[in-house]
C-alpha cells in the first residue's frame, strides 16, 4: 500500500516531526519506507491512498472503555457514579450475550470510523470479543473483569490463548474493577497472573471521593498507598480514572511507573467532583493515556473529543493556558497511549518498522487556514473529518465508510 502525497504527516515520532508532501510505502503489516516521490513499482499490492488534501497521523489509542454497553446510551443521565452504577448495573445483567456482541460490534464501528485504531475494552465475554476485534481487523488490548477467585483459571485461560497466536490483534489485560467492588484476594491473584504473563494488571482507581474515605476507614491507607503495599503497581499496573490522588500518591505512582488513564468526559459528566491532577502528574513523569470510558458516561467513542477536552479542561482548572501544549495532549492520544497499554514498540507513531495504524484526515473547509497543523488537530478537529483508517495494514475506513 501507498498513502501518496501526505500534504501534512505527523509522525510522532521521538523529534515529533511534522513532514510534508512525503509518501508512506507499507508492506504486509509494517511501514516499510517514508519518502518524498516512492515509484509505484515498490507498491507491491497497488493499493494507493491519495493523500494531497490530507493530514496523515498516527491512529489514536483509546485505554478506557466498555464497549458491551453501547445500546445503554442515554438510560442513565445525570446521576451520580454509586447511583449510576446501580441503575447500569441492572439495565446490564439483562443484556444477552449477542446483545453484547452486537453493542460491541456497534462501538468498534463508531471508534475505528472516528479515527480510533487501538481500543482497550473491558467487559464479558473475553474470548468472543477477541474473535470479534480479529474479524474487523481491529486492533485491542481486551479484559474481562475478574470478580471473584472462581473466575481466576478462565482469566488465565484466556491469557495463554491469545499469547500463544502471535498474529492475533488483541492483546490480553487482566482487571479487577475497582478497590471497593473487589477484594484483596482477588487483587493478590491478579498481580500474580500479570507478573506471570507480563501482561497489565487494570483497575479503577480514585473515581470519587467516597472510595477515598472507605478505603482509608478499613485499610487505615490512601487507596494509592493500599494498592502499594499489596505490590500492585509497578510498569504493568494501569489504573483508570485517578481523580482523587494526592501529591505523595502521585509521587507513589511515579516510582513504581504505573500508567494512567484519563477519561474527562465521563469524569466530568458523572461529576466526579474533583478535576484529576493531570499537571502534577505529568510534572512527576507518570505516563498518560486518554479513554472515552463507555457511552453510557459519555456519550460517543470520538475521541478528538477527549483531546481537545483534557487540554481545556486544565487550562481553565489551573488558572494557566500554558500548563499544556498541543503536542502533549496529540502524545496522550497516540505514543502514550501505547506506552499505557505497553505497545510502544510496535504503534503510536509512524516510523519505519513499526505496524501501520495510521489515519487520514480531510482539510475541509473548517480546518482552514492551517496556520498550526497541531493545533488544528486538537482544537479545530474531529471525528468526522477522519477519511480514512488503516488498521495492521489494511484499510478499515475508506472515505468514511467501514
Ligand atoms: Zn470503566
Amino acid at each position: 500500500m501507498l498513502i501518496k502525497n501526505c500534504r501534512y504527516l505527523l509522525t510522532q515520532n521521538k523529534n515529533r516531526d511534522v513532514l510534508e508532501n512525503v509518501d508512506i510505502l507499507i508492506m504486509d503489516n509494517l511501514i516499510a519506507r517514508i519518502a518524498e516521490n516512492i515509484h509505484e513499482k515498490e507498491n507491491n499490492d497497488k493499493v494507493i491512498i491519495f493523500a494531497e488534501n490530507k493530514i496523515v497521523m498516527p491512529g489514536l489509542i483509546n485505554t478506557h472503555t466498555h464497549l458491551g454497553m453501547h445500546s445503554l446510551k442515554g438510560i442513565c443521565d445525570d446521576k451520580e457514579l454509586h447511583e449510576w452504577l446501580d441503575k447500569v448495573t441492572t439495565e446490564e445483567k439483562k443484556l444477552t450475550k449477542e446483545q453484547v456482541l452486537q453493542n460491541t460490534e456497534n462501538g468498534i464501528k463508531e471508534a475505528v470510523r472516528f479515527g480510533t485504531t487501538t481500543i482497550y475494552d473491558s467487559y464479558k465475554y473475553a474470548l468472543e470479543r477477541a474473535e470479534l476485534f480479529q474479524r474487523l481487523g481491529v486492533r485491542a488490548c481486551i479484559s474481562e473483569t475478574v470478580h471473584s477467585l472462581q473466575n481466576i483459571p478462565k482469566a488465565e485461560q484466556f491469557v495463554e490463548m491469545l499469547l500463544q497466536d502471535k498474529k492475533h490483534l488483541v492483546t490480553p489485560i487482566i482487571a479487577a474493577h475497582a478497590i471497593f467492588s473487589t477484594n484483596e484476594d482477588v487483587l493478590k491473584a491478579i498481580i500474580d497472573l500479570s507478573e506471570k504473563y507480563n501482561v497489565i494488571r487494570r483497575l479503577h482507581l480514585g473515581e470519587t471521593r467516597r472510595e477515598r474515605f472507605e478505603v482509608q476507614q478499613k485499610t487505615g491507607k490512601l487507596p494509592v498507598e493500599y494498592l502499594h503495599s499489596l505490590g500492585f503497581l509497578n510498569e504493568r499496573a494501569l489504573l483508570v480514572h485517578c481523580i482523587w490522588l494526592t501529591k505523595g500518591e502521585i509521587k507513589l505512582l511515579a516510582k513504581t511507573q504505573t500508567k494512567v488513564s484519563h477519561n474527562p468526559i465521563s469524569n466530568m459528566k458523572l461529576a466526579s467532583g474533583g478535576i484529576m491532577p493531570l499537571i502534577e502528574i505529568m510534572e512527576e513523569g507518570v505516563v498518560i493515556g486518554l479513554g472515552t470510558d463507555s457511552v453510557v458516561s459519555n456519550n460517543n467513542l470520538d475521541l478528538f473529543e477527549e483531546l481537545k477536552i483534557t487540554p481545556l479542561l486544565h487550562k481553565q482548572y489551573r488558572w494557566d493556558p500554558k500548563v499544556i501544549t498541543p503536542q502533549e495532549a496529540l502524545d496522550f492520544a497516540t505514543i502514550d497511549g501505547a506506552k499505557v497499554l505497553m505497545l510502544d514498540k510496535e504503534i503510536g507513531s509512524i516510523e519505519v518498522g513499526k505496524k501501520a495504524d495510521i489515519i487520514t484526515i480531510d482539510i475541509a473547509q473548517h480546518m482552514i487556514p492551517l496556520n498550526n497543523v497541531l493545533s488544528n488537530i486538537v482544537y479545530c478537529a474531529n471525528g468526522n473529518d477522519v477519511c480514512d483508517v488503516v488498521i495492521d495494514g489494511k484499510i478499515i475506513v475508506k472515505d468514511k465508510q467501514f
